[in-house]
């Protein structure tokens, strides 16, 4: 499988696939992988004849005090998680070569940036889609993959993605979640066995809500209550939000009428874990 490290040697790899015809998936990630990434792997090989994933920590969507210098990393093992399922490349540049100096542009997404994980990571999103455009700009991908475990980033992508007229197609991978409904992520690695247990709270009060939903609740304050309630009861996770939230607008929701989302975002220690659920009234 092919390593590149530099923007360049990506550029001349994109241009020889796509000289040949070859139609290319993207699969973004900052390493630390797991299932969820390798679904995404795979649904990219079903868009694509060539998968590139990317493996880059990007500091500029952490803010000060989060976790960059302490996110995970295991190159080995990601390496040979990628190679099993067959993808093609890696692109994994140093963050020199991403934001080399005198380096000074931003893309920013206005308001669905804002709600959710915007309200206490207001500079996160700048950082998100400012790297996913240039890694955009780096593979030329023709589609690229990103999980709905990251709803919000998901629906701000596909905003970008829109509005800079980006020739490239996003499809949106289904959440892949740990037996016990958690949902997998890179950071449940800083989980103590005893907020392991209690951060299974959040998968289940999203689960109950849905539930909720099918009986007929359509009033979000019942629903963002009896998950407050619930994840509450475990004493171990400080909530930072729950939320209901239209799908497209992402603005909260006081009454569930259309199809809506029920996201929320938990800290256990160092761990902010976020979670949600596609909520469907009819
Ligand atoms: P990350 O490495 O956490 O930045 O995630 C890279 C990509 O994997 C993003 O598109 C995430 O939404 C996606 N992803 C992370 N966890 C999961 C999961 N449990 N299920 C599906 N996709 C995921």
């Amino acid at each position: 499988m092919k390593v590149i490290r530099t923007v360049s040697e990506m550029h001349s790899y994109s241009d020889s696939l796509r000289a040949a015809g070859k139609r290319i998936a993207l699969v973004p990630t900052m390493g630390f992988l797991h299932e969820g990434h390798l679904s995404l792997m795979r649904l990219g090989s079903r868009h694509a004849d060539t998968v590139i994933v990317s493996i880059f920590v990007n500091p500029i969507q952490f803010g000060p005090g989060e976790d960059f210098e302490d996110y995970p990393r295991d190159w080995d093992r990601d390496i040979e998680l990628i190679e099993s399922v067959g993808a093609d490349c890696v692109f994994a540049p140093e963050v020199e070569e991403m934001y080399p100096e005198g380096y000074q542009t931003t893309v920013s997404v206005a308001r669905i940036s804002k709600n959710l994980c915007g309200m206490s990571r207001p500079t996160h999103f700048d950082g998100v889609t400012t790297v996913v455009a240039k890694l955009f700009a780096g593979v030329k991908p023709h589609c690229a993959v990103f999980g709905e475990k990251d709803f919000q980033q998901l629906m701000v992508i596909k905003r970008m993605t829109k509005d800079m007229n980006l020739d490239v197609d996003i499809i949106p991978g289904p959440i892949v979640r740990e037996e016990d409904g958690i949902a997998m992520s890179s950071r449940n690695t800083y989980l103590t066995p005893e907020e392991r247990t209690a951060a299974r709270s959040l998968s289940q009060s999203l689960f109950e809500a849905r539930k909720m939903v099918e009986d007929g609740e359509r009033d979000a304050g019942v629903l963002i209550q009896h998950a407050t309630d619930r994840i509450t009861a475990e004493d171990l996770g400080q909530i930072d939000y729950i939320k209901v939230c239209s799908v497209d607008t992402l603005e909260d929701c006081t009454v569930i009428e259309g199809e809506s989302v029920m996201a929320l975002a938990v800290k256990f220690g160092k761990a902010r874990l976020i979670d949600n659920i596609v909520l469907n009234p009819h």
